[in-house]
């Protein structure tokens, strides 16, 4: 697969739907392109002492609404084509879920399976240090957060340095979102992006009028599943499949082979395999796939990529066997595969969707670092308040006296993860209700255009009333 694959694709993708549209080539010339790249190159102590000269980038593609935000990746294939496909991509995202960021991406180009944790910290230390130089981070400029290859502890350095270098600024914290929630990051803030796929899944299969035609029944329950990377997404993606979808996870496809079950495997079992010997392979009960591209081609109702872009190209598109494609990756499958695969009638949710509880949960951690307040701590004790008061009038009208234990259930006020994981469910509804409209109203040819369009009308309409094109 050529680098400037992905890249083409989101291109393609654009192009497609900005034909439909009516708004003129200038502003849809603004809506496309990159607004800025910053490609830096820095030195790194390794940990023999000698000294690695790092390739980094960082590209904010839109600065319609700030700050811009987005995730940094480490891998060794990171490209600055890769990096500016994924930053217009969360522009997109950001504009379809309503969170009033521009888009924007970093990528570093290491390798984290190789690199230790001193390595690590050094370079995300120095990048970041590097971001501040040019003004390419900050609470109201550039927001960074988790990616492939990073977590809670990448962003926890990154507010570290963020802090200490920028000591006069209110709020640091909110420079950076996905940190760990000692540093100030939000509980559920993990888990968004996959429990956002499964979500984003069950609203799309709820609707009996597009499941008609694939053959399906609708809802999650009982339908069979395969998952592309058991990372943090594909993980907490299956895991909700599972336990509150109800739908059968039969096959799991990792870097060195899969696994497949078609009575199903139990997704939290997997991973603690996993942990304890290296690989997924050898699941009891389990038969094993040495190629795991081959198990994407293996029958099922849903297929859910949830590692990296590409990963479906007019190679492997035409086996594909799956009703429904659901991209918790950014970029799994590229327009010529798409356009077989359309032409066959799978239905693919598309990632500029089903991927956006990530950067939505995102939103709600740099508003309680704006703010300095938790948001259980502003309701929770209010809500206590009033229940107590319906309660004691439910049971004076009444004469009964509530079950005690039950009482203090209904009684007490909600966690800030409960809060979070309620919005980021709304989020996501009623997002699918906008950009599904928006495919059948405008009689569009599916829901990728429908996303596309959705999300360029939105930021052309956000540049007009800023006043850039006066
Ligand atoms: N890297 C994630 C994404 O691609 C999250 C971005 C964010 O939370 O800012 O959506």
């Amino acid at each position: 697969m050529s680098r400037g694959a992905f890249f083409e694709s989101v291109s393609h993708y654009f192009d497609r739907a900005a034909r439909l549209s009516s708004i003129k080539p200038g502003m849809l010339d603004q809506v496309k392109s990159c607004n800025s790249v910053y490609r830096m190159r820095f030195p790194v102590k390794q940990d023999d002492g000698s000294i690695l000269v790092v390739e980094a980038f960082r590209a904010e593609h839109s600065h319609h609404r700030l700050p811009t935000k987005g995730g940094i990746r480490f891998s060794k294939h990171v490209h600055i084509n890769e990096t500016i496909a994924l930053a217009a991509l969360m522009t997109y995202k950001c504009a379809i879920v309503g969170v009033p960021f521009g888009g924007a991406k970093g990528g570093v180009c290491i390798d984290p399976r190789t690199a230790s944790e001193g390595f690590r910290e050094r370079v995300t230390r120095r990048y970041t240090a590097e971001l501040i130089r040019k003004n390419f981070i900050g609470p109201d400029i550039d927001v960074p957060a988790p990616d492939y290859g990073t977590g809670e502890r990448e962003m926890g350095w990154i507010a570290d340095t963020y802090k200490n270098l920028k000591m006069n600024e209110g709020n640091p914290y909110a420079c950076v979102t996905g940190k760990p929630v000692s540093m100030q990051g939000i509980p559920g803030r993990k888990q968004a992006t996959g429990l956002g796929v499964f979500q984003g899944i069950r609203c799309c299969l709820d609707r009996a009028e597009d499941m008609k035609p694939l053959g399906l029944s609708t809802g999650t329950q009982g339908k069979r599943v395969i998952v592309q990377g058991l990372g943090n997404v594909g993980y907490h993606a299956a895991f909700y499949l599972q336990t509150q979808g109800g739908a059968l996870i039969t096959g799991i496809a990792e870097r060195d082979g899969g696994i497949f079950n078609p009575d199903g495997l139990d997704v939290d079992e997997v991973y603690r395999h996993q942990q304890a010997t290296g690989s997924i392979l050898n699941f009891p009960g389990a038969e094993n796939v040495a190629d795991s591209r081959a198990l994407l081609e293996r029958e099922c109702d849903i297929l859910v990529p949830a590692a990296l872009e590409n990963q479906i190209t007019a190679e492997n598109a035409p086996r594909i066997r799956a009703k429904i494609i659901a991209e918790a990756a950014n970029g799994p499958v590229d327009f010529q595969a798409e356009a077989i695969l359309l032409e066959r009638g799978v239905l693919m949710i598309p990632d500029l969707y089903l991927n956006a509880g990530g950067v939505t949960v995102s939103y709600f951690e740099w508003l309680k670092n704006k703010a300095g307040v938790s948001f259980d701590r502003m309701v929770s004790r209010h809500e206590e308040l009033v229940k107590r008061e319906m309660i004691d009038e439910l049971e004076s009208l009444t004469g009964k006296t509530m079950d005690a234990e039950r009482r203090k259930r209904l009684i007490k006020g909600p966690r800030e993860e409960e809060l979070v994981v309620a919005a980021l469910e709304e989020t996501m509804i009623r997002s699918y209700d906008q950009v599904h409209d928006f495919w059948k109203q405008r009689g569009l040819p599916d829901l990728r255009t429908a996303a596309f369009l959705h999300a360029i009308e939105r930021v052309a309409e956000s540049y007009t009333h800023h006043g850039i094109f006066p």
